[in-house]
């Protein structure tokens, strides 16, 4: 059994109880982790306190920095290792994989050579005053990792939270631990100090909640269902404990009849497949004008059918789905399409050898999905793309905006002026121009309005989230 990793250090759950670890592409079991519980996060949050009043807390921001850069190279230095953990815990075709721990690695750089350039100000007061603010560490946070990015995730949310100078406990999910558990191993080997970032491992509804509700917590980033979010939310106000909610998205690409139609179909097609279409900002609607409708749909439907599924190893276009029950899901909305009288433009294949007991869905391309059907509205977290007509900008953005997320969207067309208008009237935490940037951007602040959250992750932007503002007012005359 994997075990919990606190105060570097490998413990064992107090339960002495394991959850079983499924490979996506076969559906067989092959490794254990710990299930975690109250008693494993008390002992991680007073770890993180530990280290925060102490060896972690003492190091000035350039400190922080060079660990923070030293875990970038070691983390390059293994990238194989890591690679090859990912792939099978989460089912990731390779360079997938590979992608995600070159992205870990990118988060500790950026944020390493962020640590010392975060600073307050000095504000004009009255005379006889100066008046200054420091940016400091909330402390111990907590963060909760879903199961879809749990590399980048890890790197954007604790890499932000560490420059900042807080101490971290981790709670990855149920079904993709393993990276995370070697990187805090890999943490510890190039001196990060005992407690700085600590991993217990469990379900949600157990060592997530009781992560959230330790008194010791004073900063919880959560990432993942809008449904979690709601009780993440309330459990934390028991305690006043400050929340970042990154959650999910329905984001639209508006394409115009006077886009770069060669340009769209290969960005369009990689935003919805990426990772199986489990991604949060995923490009999973299609907004097309109706003058194109049917020729757009009709080169993106030969895309489709090219696209092969098949087990991680095979490196294909996508992988497996995370477990069973997301396929049952995935297959649950398909056949919805299929009583609405919802056409398929097209669909990829299952690659020949694919083992039966995996949890395989392949790309699907649906079209005149109506703007009030759950396709069109709740995220399927698989690889189907919903397309849909627009007459003109105003019914373009009356769709874009008519679900109750907004994560990301794009604006496809030769237009400046109407990049402009729409991007001011689309309501989104990003919006992209002439392309899309599913799962890229480690520069860019990143998060949502409506249910796709609030607060910022990425880039510089995020520090400030995983700080406290304090203003200091000095009378000297
Ligand atoms: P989820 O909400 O089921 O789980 C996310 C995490 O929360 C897991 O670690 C889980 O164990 C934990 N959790 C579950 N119940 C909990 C509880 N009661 N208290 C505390 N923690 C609890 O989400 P998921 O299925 O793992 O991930 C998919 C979702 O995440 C999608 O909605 C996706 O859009 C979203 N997501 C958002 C972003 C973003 O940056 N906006 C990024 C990735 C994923």
């Amino acid at each position: 059994m994997k075990t919990h990793f606190i105060a570097n250090q490998s413990v064992s759950p107090a339960s002495g109880e394991s959850i079983a670890v499924v490979d996506p592409s076969d559906g067989q079991t092959f490794e254990h982790i710990a299930r975690g519980s109250a008693q494993d996060i008390d002992r991680a949050v007073r770890a993180a306190r530990t280290a925060f009043e102490g060896d972690w807390g003492r190091l000035t921001a350039a400190e922080r920095g060079r660990l923070l850069l030293k875990l970038s190279l070691a983390v390059l230095d293994n990238v194989d290792e890591l690679t090859a953990l990912e792939s099978r815990d989460c089912g990731k075709p390779t360079r997938q994989a590979r992608a995600d721990v070159i992205a870990i690695a990118r988060y500790f750089e950026f944020y390493g050579g962020a640590a010392d350039k975060l600073h307050g100000t000095t504000i004009p007061y009255q005379n006889g005053y100066t008046v200054l603010t420091i940016r400091e560490p909330h402390g111990v946070t907590g963060h909760i990792v879903p199961w879809n990015y749990p590399l980048q995730i890890f790197g954007r949310s604790v890499g932000g939270a560490l420059a900042a100078g807080n101490a971290c406990v981790v709670k990855p999910a149920e079904d993709a631990c393993l990276s995370l558990l070697r990187i805090a191993e890999i943490a510890a080997e190039v001196g990060f100090p005992a407690g700085a970032i600590n991993i217990v491992t469990g379900y949600g509804h157990e060592a997530g909640d009781d992560l959230v509700r330790h008194r010791g917590i004073d900063h919880i980033s959560f990432t993942g269902s809008p449904r979690v979010g709601v009780l993440v939310t309330q459990a934390a106000a028991e305690n006043h404990t400050p929340v970042t909610l990154e959650l999910g998205g329905k984001s639209p690409q508006i394409v115009f009849a006077d886009a770069d139609i060669d340009a769209l179909l290969p960005v369009a097609v990689n935003a919805i497949i990426q990772n199986a279409g489990q991604t949060c900002s995923a490009g999973s609607r299609l907004l097309i004008e109706r003058s194109a409708y049917d020729q757009v749909l009709e080169r993106l439907g030969a895309a489709f059918a090219a696209l092969r599924t098949g087990p991680a190893t095979m490196d294909l276009d996508c992988g497996p789905l995370i477990r069973q029950t997301q396929q049952t899901r995935v297959a649950g909305f398909l056949e919805d399409a299929k009583k609405a009288n919802i056409g398929t433009v097209a669909q990829g294949k299952l690659a020949d050898g694919s083992p039966a007991s995996g949890f395989y869905q392949v790309p699907t391309l649906l079209r005149d999905v109506p703007v009030d059907h759950r396709l069109a509205q709740e995220e399927v977290f698989g690889p189907v793309l919903a397309a849909m007509p627009f007459d003109d900008e105003a019914d373009a953005v009356r769709i874009a905006n008519a679900t109750e997320y907004g994560l990301a969207a794009s604006i496809w067309t030769r237009d400046g002026g109407r990049q402009l208008r729409l991007a001011r009237k689309v309501r989104s935490g990003q919006v992209f121009i002439n392309n899309y940037g599913a799962g890229g951007g480690i520069e860019l602040p990143f998060g949502g309005v409506k249910a796709s959250g609030h607060g910022r992750e990425k880039g510089f932007e995020a520090l400030y989230g995983f700080t406290v503002l304090k203003t200091i007012s000095i009378k000297h005359d």
